[in-house]
Formats: structure tokens, C-alpha cells, sequence
């Protein structure tokens, strides 16, 4: 039997690059006083037809939905930003705190063309700074996304930053778009046709070389802003200057989800033979209220992890195994002197893997060397009898015989 269709096993030989992720995530996140929160992966459906907006991609084409036996409507998350602001009104979390700071990694579901970098079910790891309008929580989030890139040695990427206005603004530049787009309706791809009723602003988004022909000339949303946002946004460029994050400013980044407001930002990557968006986030003052909470303004990203780690991962999967001590033994004694070993082993913290067959030596020290180990640990009859133990470098095949209850002492040595 294979997987379901655009979802995939994490094997081990895969996973130490997600726990090294999730430990680096861990550390910066914290130092910047950011907290995880696990949400449920199955919400009512009308959560995110609420949250996301009905003319998105997400909602029209992508969602896992269902009913349960209780004949609810149920949606596997297919992002974590609606779940959060949810949990933040249903716990009250506001209550507690002005600003919460808000992290979390999991999978989402999407139900699109499945291709390299793109599943049905992926991961997303994600951050919310909610309760301030203030751009340096704007920029905060950025620069947590840029630091967190950079640890995880991510090749080179680019920032591509916009200001996308409040509804008014929005209001009037949708206007002055769809003016102009309808003297080239005919032109438009299929896509973008249906958004022209529907949803404008993401035409601006559309792949189609001949949308995009159109598109050069439409009028620009950043002549829509009123002097506050511009300034505001002014002032979020400056500041990444400041912190020496580069950025572009790309007037067309629109995002696809309908709450956001203000800022929205992409991280690319620069490969061009095979780019994609590593990162999406910006600012949605409005959800939280939208979805029945108190006013909150908040900002947020996420990072598609199997994006990411495409790009960081290359040729780096095979399981480390360079201080595991191989245990093999031979004898009904051997196996049960090997209960005390191993309970002395995990004391001491030192990683090891027993061998499960009854083989000769030659064999488990064959398979040993097939697991990548370095050292072999074993107990043969003549070690029973003379209370020793063999270690065997698999290095150079060289093997001493000590004392077994300096076995400790010895492993700890060459641990150093
Ligand atoms: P795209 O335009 O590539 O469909 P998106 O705008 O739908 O992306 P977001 O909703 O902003 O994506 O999600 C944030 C990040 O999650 C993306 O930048 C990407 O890295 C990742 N992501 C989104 N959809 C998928 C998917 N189906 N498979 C893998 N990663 C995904
Ligand atoms: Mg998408």
C-alpha cells in the first residue's frame, strides 16, 4: 500500500534534520521571548471559511473538509494563523497579557497538485506577535524569520517586502484596478478572470506571462496609501536597514490570504531553476476581531519546512552514528552479563544498540560497520570467565581486552 497522494513518510534517516531544526528554532524563539502552542489539527470548518476568506484558494480549492458521525463540519487546519487567533479568544489569552508571543510547527493540509516542494500534507513552522500595531513588532518578526534562516544555513534567499494598506485604501486601489483590468479582460488567463468579481487583488499574484504583460502598466497600490501607512512602512524599511537584513520592495506581493493588512512580506529563494516561497507572513489587525475576539492587531509568518529544508538538506541523511557502542555477545552468560552493561551504558548517558541475533562474532561486527558504528563492545565466553571485556575500533580493527568494570572509565576517555 503506498501513502495517500501528496503526503509523505518521514523516515528515519531524515528526521535528525527536523530535530536539529526544531532545537535551533527552540533556542532563537526563545530568546525572543516566544512561546509554543499546540492547537488541534481537526477545527470546525467555519473557522477558516471565516478566518480565510471565502474567495481564496485555500478555502475554493484546497480544504480538507468533512463531517464527523456527530454530522459537525470538520477541516484539517490548512494553516495555523486562523487556529492560533482562535485559541487566543476561546482561552481568553488576552486576559493574561497585552502582547502574546506565539510559536508553533505541525502539519497543515492542502489538497493541491502535488510537485517537489509542494504535498497535501506538509509542515509549517510559524510565528504570531499579537497585540501590537507597532512596526517593531513588524519588524521583530522579520528579523526572528531572517535570524532563524540564517542559523539553519539557508542559501541564499531574498525579502520581498509591501505594504498592501488598510480596507480603505485597499477599497480605492481595488477600484482603480479593476478599471483598468477590464479593457484587457479577454487577455486575462481563466484565473485572474474569476478574481476580477471575486478577489482583484490577486491577479496581481498570477503566474501567466500575459497577465503579467497586462499587469505592467495597471496603477500601483503603493499610490493608494495615505500618509500614515506609507510612513509606517517607510519606517519598517529603515529599520531592517538598520538591522542589515536586505529586502526588495515588491509593490505586487499581495499574499493570498484575505486577512492580512498593512505590511505582507515573502522570503524567495534565489535559485532560479527551482524557486519558490519559503516564507509568507504579515500584519492582520483584523482576524482576531473578525472571528468574534476583542480588537488585536498582530503579526505573524510561516515557513514551509519541507521548502526549507530542500534548500539546507542537501546531502546530508545518513544517521549519525559516530558515538553509539555496538554490544555483542555470544553465549547465554554473555546476553546476560549484557543487562548490566547496557544499565551501566544508560546511566552514563552513552548511546548504544544491542545486537538481537544469536550470529558469530564476524557477523555482528559486520553489521556494526553497516550502521556506520565506530566501536564494538563484546562479551564472549573468555570475557565471562576472566571478567573482561573486548573493544573493537572499527576504524583500524584494532581491539584491546580491559577490566570490565573499567569499561566506564575507558568509554569516557575516548569520548573526550
Ligand atoms: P504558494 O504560493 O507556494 O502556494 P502560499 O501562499 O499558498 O504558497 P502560505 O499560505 O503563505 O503559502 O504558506 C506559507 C508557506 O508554507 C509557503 O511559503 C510555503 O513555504 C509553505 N507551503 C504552502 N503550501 C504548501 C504545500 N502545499 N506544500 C509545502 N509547503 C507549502
Ligand atoms: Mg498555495
Amino acid at each position: 500500500m503506498q501513502t495517500v497522494r501528496g503526503t509523505k513518510d518521514i523516515l528515519p534517516n531524515e528526521i535528525e534534520a527536523w530535530q536539529n531544526l526544531y532545537k535551533q528554532v527552540l533556542k532563537i524563539l526563545n530568546l525572543y521571548n516566544y512561546y509554543e502552542i499546540r492547537t488541534p489539527i481537526i477545527e470546525q470548518t467555519e473557522l477558516f471559511l471565516k478566518g480565510i476568506g471565502h474567495t481564496t484558494d485555500i478555502i475554493n480549492k484546497e480544504m480538507y473538509s468533512f463531517t464527523d458521525q456527530g454530522r459537525r463540519n470538520i477541516t484539517l487546519r490548512p494553516e495555523g494563523t486562523a487556529s492560533i487567533a482562535r485559541s487566543f479568544i476561546s482561552n481568553k489569552l488576552y486576559q493574561k497579557n497585552q502582547i502574546q508571543r506565539l510559536w508553533y510547527m505541525g502539519p497543515m493540509f492542502r489538497y493541491e497538485r502535488p510537485q517537489n516542494g509542494r504535498q497535501r500534507q506538509f509542515h509549517q513552522l510559524g510565528i504570531e506577535c499579537i497585540g501590537s500595531s507597532n512596526v517593531m513588532a513588524d519588524v521583530e518578526v522579520i528579523q526572528i524569520a531572517h535570524s532563524i534562516l540564517q542559523q539553519l544555513k539557508c542559501p541564499e534567499y531574498t525579502l520581498e517586502i509591501n505594504s498592501i494598506g488598510n480596507q480603505q485604501e485597499r477599497t480605492n486601489y481595488k477600484d482603480a484596478l479593476i478599471k483598468y483590468i477590464q479593457l484587457y479582460k479577454d487577455d486575462l488567463d481563466h484565473d485572474s478572470q474569476q478574481r476580477l468579481n471575486t478577489n482583484p487583488l490577486r491577479i496581481l499574484d498570477s503566474k501567466n506571462k500575459k497577465t503579467q504583460d497586462i499587469l505592467k502598466d495597471a496603477p500601483c497600490l503603493s499610490k493608494y496609501l495615505k500618509k500614515e501607512s506609507q510612513e509606517n512602512f517607510d519606517l519598517i524599511c529603515d529599520y531592517l536597514m538598520l538591522l542589515n537584513i536586505p529586502y526588495k520592495i515588491n509593490t505586487r506581493l499581495v499574499r493570498g490570504l484575505d486577512y492580512y493588512s498593512y505590511t505582507a512580506f515573502e522570503i524567495v529563494n534565489n535559485n532560479l531553476d527551482n524557486q519558490y516561497t519559503i516564507c509568507g507572513g504579515g500584519r492582520y489587525n483584523d482576524l482576531i476581531q473578525q472571528l468574534g475576539g476583542p480588537y488585536t492587531p498582530a503579526v505573524g509568518w510561516a515557513i514551509g519546512i519541507e521548502r526549507l529544508l530542500l534548500l539546507i538538506n542537501q546531502n546530508n541523511n545518513q544517521i549519525e552514528n559516530k558515538n553509539r557502542f555496538y554490544i555483542i555477545t555470544q553465549g547465554l552468560k554473555a546476553q546476560k552479563k549484557a543487562w548490566h552493561l547496557i544499565s551501566r551504558l544508560e546511566t552514563y548517558n552513552i548511546k548504544f544498540n544491542l545486537d538481537l541475533s544469536n550470529n558469530s562474532f564476524q557477523k555482528q561486527i559486520k553489521k556494526a560497520n553497516q550502521y556506520n558504528i565506530k566501536c564494538c563492545l563484546i562479551l564472549g565466553e573468555k570475557e565471562i570467565e576472566d571478567h573482561t571485556i573486548t573493544i573493537k575500533w572499527l576504524a583500524n580493527y584494532s581491539q584491546e581486552t580491559i577490566c570490565y568494570k573499567n569499561i566506564i572509565t575507558y568509554i569516557q576517555k575516548k569520548l573526550k
